[in-house]
């Protein structure tokens, strides 16, 4: 084969945008400077392109049938073919960057080689090569996956994973998986009922979909059934997958048997409305229709063939079809015979015979059930303490937190504790355990202080300890910490934590005036880092006590310490508070007996109100009573809930924070007599001219009720936001003489698209509707990924125009202590959370607010990170909150790096990031008015007509004022 990378290398120099088009095969590759970014493979019937981004195909484009498979929209996420190591979540696998090369260019065939080698985590190490080959004679595209163990033992899970959108109107997609115990096949809306749709018991080694209004689908075939563990399509509103789950993998870097390899198909089906049986060569469908038979063959490629039907040693029809091109139908039909209950199909090609067994009886029984979740699979790796980054940053500016979790069962364990080793220069000011000895010891030649604690878990947990260490100036650069578990008897292998100072804090005077940022804790004040000079101003508080107000009403002024503490230290305070219904899931699910006590109401006098827990519950769509309030149930739930808030008042805070997630499964609830009664109500009201449709009804068939199930979204977002009208009626008028104003956040669902079936579908919760009751939304974009938070706070900000709520970020970078991640390495950038912060409030958030930060964060550097992005802002700050986002105004020269520019008066403020490793150069055209640039980090001032040029090297982000 020859090898023409080196000429295309050469001709890609010379011309940006080499093609070969000139034959019924071709290729283009797209580059940028040297770097191929994608391969477009095209032939007379398909156009594909391969990107380098995950190494995935962003396009799949079947030329006759006008029908694209992907739609590209730069997301990593999109695309076909990609893979992912399910087993630790790496997303490294998904997002980086691979490398393209074409690898060889016969007049038949075309091949692009994608090639990635993973730098961190559990996979460090392990090459994963792609190839994806093109003939000029067929649609489908061949592929194969290459993985090779370069470093250290890998133990893994491929997953290879395809995303296909759908217009969320087009109910005529169908999905099929043949199982051991039938084929089973489905509605794209069964699918999105069901979730997972797992089938562990493949039969064959393929999985396909077809959209009938098209008359297209797409079948992804395996080479080897022995290599997969389960199929599924997971769908959702707007999309779907077809996915493969290969077996479990231990690949160790010394043997060459340890290489694995897997190879697929993604193979265009046409002119089928349904596929009974599918191989390489190509797919049999077939129906009945009374005494009328027909079967179908669709071929992968053209050439004459002989199609078959028998019946035992008769021969009932037969043809011959001569096909021009790929992904022809042949169709034949018969009569019923006296013993109709098989037949034996068979396509007889000059070089292939493909044949099925035709059986009308298995075709009458139901659809198998599949499985809606993953079976739990134990995790291998140490059992005991561990911390999860590979370092732990500190400050002699603050107090940081080492919180650690805690894996295996030490139940047996008597006297289990944690013995902490301290080097030189490093204190423990506060811990929230019990100390239980002190003592001194010589460890790497230095003295080290001991420190043992209490623990009050004693199985698997995250967050298990949390104690804050600071340092003086005795600490030495990369000293080492060590934790270990001690029992009666008994000890762990000590764990040794690197340990880093972070860098200074810069000064940002009362940090920012309009913007708030702001983390949730319930610790005392004698345990916080410097808040304010760090640049965070807002303290929610997020106390375990306060729910036991369900059980108890602890009188006025009960937070009041807390409030007044808060509002010391320059902060503003709020209280976050689990949920509208206090918990009521939890309730409702175990705690029943205190309901009794919950039930009982303070405001404005103690009194018992009884409840049938059984009539508040929601019923999902299979009749099922489920552990979730009903959306329209709100009785004296909600007094419940208002009872509470004025608990809160009572205590001494102003502001509150919900947590919506009462509705985590909001397409399948809620389908009782009241709902429907209500929903009937809601017809009569709203669209009087629209029948009534059984809601369950309009669900499962969208495509005869769309207009019923539209109404059906309304009704049930309605109840949910009717619940917020209550709250912020009480919050405005509850003992409120002063009439301040105060604010109602919500954390709500991150799932926020483009179009009205976005969150709302997964928690009810509809952006504008909760918009009109509350002050800010703070979606949880708990991310590693910068570019995720920019895509979740420009919808969610668009989601509330003309509402009165403001859209804002709940981050959380790397979330917290998951025991994968220890082993993954799967950890947010460092420079994570100043991305996430200039992310959020150029894409017009109002505050951000950090999730459990004590594990989410990296400690002090993440300290120094916040305060960077404070630094960055503040020059800027006005014109972000008052100004209006502009574009076209600044051109960016490198299409590479993102720009965000936002105009107030005569002032601009210019966002520029790119989160590649790659060093890139860009100059920037700013319109003739200006005169003047200052980078907002540096605070140095350019002139504005020097047509400054840019360099992204280690820092990837940059703000500029321009006057
Ligand atoms: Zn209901």
């Amino acid at each position: 084969m020859p090898n023409v990378n080196l000429l295309v290398l050469i001709l890609c120099i010379m011309c940006l945008n080499f093609s070969s088009f000139a034959l019924g095969l071709g290729f283009k590759l797209e580059q940028f400077e040297e770097r191929t970014q994608s391969v477009i493979l095209e032939n007379d019937f398909v156009r594909i392109r391969i990107n380098e981004r995950g190494g995935r195909i962003s396009q799949f484009y079947l030329k006759e049938a006008d029908y694209d498979f992907c739609s590209d929209d730069g997301s990593v996420f999109s695309g076909l073919g990609k893979i992912r190591d399910v087993y630790y979540n790496n997303i490294e696998t998904l997002t980086g960057r691979h490398r393209l090369e074409l690898e060889s260019s016969s007049p038949e065939r075309l091949t692009v080689k994608a090639t990635y080698l993973a730098h961190s985590g559990n996979l460090a190490g392990l090459e994963i090569s792609r190839s994806y080959t093109l003939r000029e004679d067929s649609t489908f595209l061949d592929c194969r996956i290459l993985l090779k163990c370069l470093e250290q033992e890998s133990e893994l899970q491929i997953n290879l994973h395809s995303l296909f959108p759908i217009d969320p109107e087009n109910n005529e997609v169908y999905h099929f998986i043949p199982s051991k115990r039938g084929l089973a096949s489905f509605s794209q809306n069964q699918a999105l009922l069901q979730k997972m749709n797992l089938c562990m018991d493949p039969a064959q080694p393929w999985c396909a979909f077809i959209d009938r209004k098209k008359l297209c689908g797409m079948a992804l075939l395996a080479k080897n059934l022995e290599q997969l563990e389960g199929m599924f399509v997971w769908a959702s509103a707007n999309n779907f997958t077809l996915e493969l789950n290969f077996n479990n993998l231990k690949l160790r870097p010394v043997a060459a048997a340890d290489e694995w390899e897997a190879e697929f198909r993604l193979a265009p089906l046409q002119g089928l409305s349904q596929i009974n049986q599918l191989g390489n060569s190509g797919a049999f469908s077939w129906q009945s229709d009374g005494a009328l038979l027909e079967a179908k063959f669709m071929a992968f490629t053209s050439g004459s063939a002989n199609f078959r039907v028998r019946q035992a040693a008769h021969t009932l029809a037969e043809d011959r079809f001569d096909m021009q091109k790929p992904n022809q139908v042949a169709s034949l039909q018969w009569e019923s015979g006296r013993q109709a209950e098989e037949y034996h199909l068979e396509w007889d090609a000059q070089s292939y015979v493909s044949t099925a067994t035709m059986s009308l009886k298995k075709e009458q029984v139901e659809s198998p059930s599949l499985l809606q979740s993953l079976p739990k699979k134990e995790l291998h790796g140490p059992s005991g303490f561990y911390y999860y980054y590979p370092e732990l940053w500190l400050s002699q500016e603050g107090q940081t937190s080492l919180a650690f979790g805690l894996r295996g069962d030490f139940r047996k364990h008597q006297d289990l504790r944690f013995a902490i080793d301290l080097p030189p220069g490093v204190q423990l000011p506060y811990s929230r355990a019990e100390i239980l000895a002190e003592s001194e010891l010589e460890l790497e030649g230095k003295p080290y202080h001991r420190v043992e604690i209490q623990s009050f878990r004693k199985n698997s947990y995250t967050n298990a300890v949390m104690l804050n260490l600071l340092l003086d100036s005795k600490f030495e650069e990369g000293s080492r910490l060590f934790i270990q578990a001690l029992w009666k008897d008994g000890s762990q292998e000590p764990l040794a934590i690197k340990l880093r100072q972070a860098p200074q804090l810069l000064e940002i005077g009362s940090g920012l005036r309009h913007f708030k940022i702001g983390i949730h804790d319930d610790l005392p004040s004698d345990s916080w880092p410097p808040f304010s000079r760090i640049g965070i101003n807002v303290f929610m508080l997020s106390s375990w006590d306060a729910p036991l107000m369900l059980y108890d009403y602890k009188g006025k002024g009960y937070l009041q310490k807390q409030v007044d503490d808060i509002k010391a230290a320059g902060l503003f305070p709020i209280y976050g508070y689990p949920s509208p219904y206090n918990h009521i899931g939890r309730v409702l699910q175990k705690m029943e007996p205190y309901y009794g006590g919950a039930g009982t109401l303070f405001h404005p006098e103690k009194s018992y109100q009884p409840l049938d827990l059984e009539q508040a519950r929601a019923v999902n769509i299979h009749g099922k009573k489920v552990n979730m309030p009903c959306p329209s149930f709100h009785g004296p739930l909600l007094a419940k809930a208002e009872d509470a808030l004025k608990s809160i008042l009572d205590y001494g805070f102003e502001h509150m924070c919900y947590d919506e997630e009462m509705w985590s499964s909001g397409s399948t609830v809620c389908y009782c007599e009241k709902c429907q009664k209500g929903f009937a109500d809601y017809l009569r009201a709203h669209s009087p001219s629209l029948a009534y449709v059984d809601p369950a009804q309009a669900t499962l068939n969208p495509d005869k009720y769309p207009r019923q199930l539209d109404a059906w979204w309304e009704y049930k977002t309605d109840m949910v936001a009717e619940i917020y009208r209550s709250l912020r009626r009480v919050i405005d008028t509850y003992e409120n003489k002063g009439g301040e104003k105060r604010q109602v956040w919500v954390w709500v669902d991150c799932s926020v698209g483009e179009g009205r079936y976005g969150a709302i579908t997964q928690r009810l919760t509809d952006y504008a509707k909760l918009g009109r009751y509350v002050d800010l939304l703070l979606p949880m974009v708990y991310s590693a990924n910068a570019e995720d938070v920019a895509k979740v706070i420009a919808n969610g900000r668009k989601a509330l125009e003309g509402s009165n709520a403001h859209i804002a970020a709940g981050l959380s970078p790397n979330r917290s202590y998951e025991y994968h991640r220890v082993l993954s390495g799967n950890l947010a950038p460092e420079d994570a959370m100043r991305q996430q912060l200039l992310e959020s409030f150029f894409n017009g958030a109002q505050a951000a607010v950090v999730w459990s930060w004590k594990a989410a964060l990296r400690g002090a550097l993440d300290y120094h990170k916040i305060n960077q992005a404070v630094y960055m802002l503040l020059p800027v700050e006005d014109i972000l909150y008052k100004g209006e986002l502009v574009e076209g105004l600044v051109e960016c020269d490198n299409p590479e790096i993102k720009l965000s520019v936002w105009r107030y008066q005569d002032k601009l403020a210019v966002f520029l990031r790119n989160y590649e490793p790659e060093t890139l150069r860009a100059r920037l055209k700013l319109p003739q008015f200006y005169s003047k640039l200052t980078d907002t980090l540096s605070r140095e001032s350019f002139s504005a007509s020097n047509n400054l040029e840019l360099v992204f090297q280690k820092d990837r982000v940059k703000v500029f004022l321009v006057e």
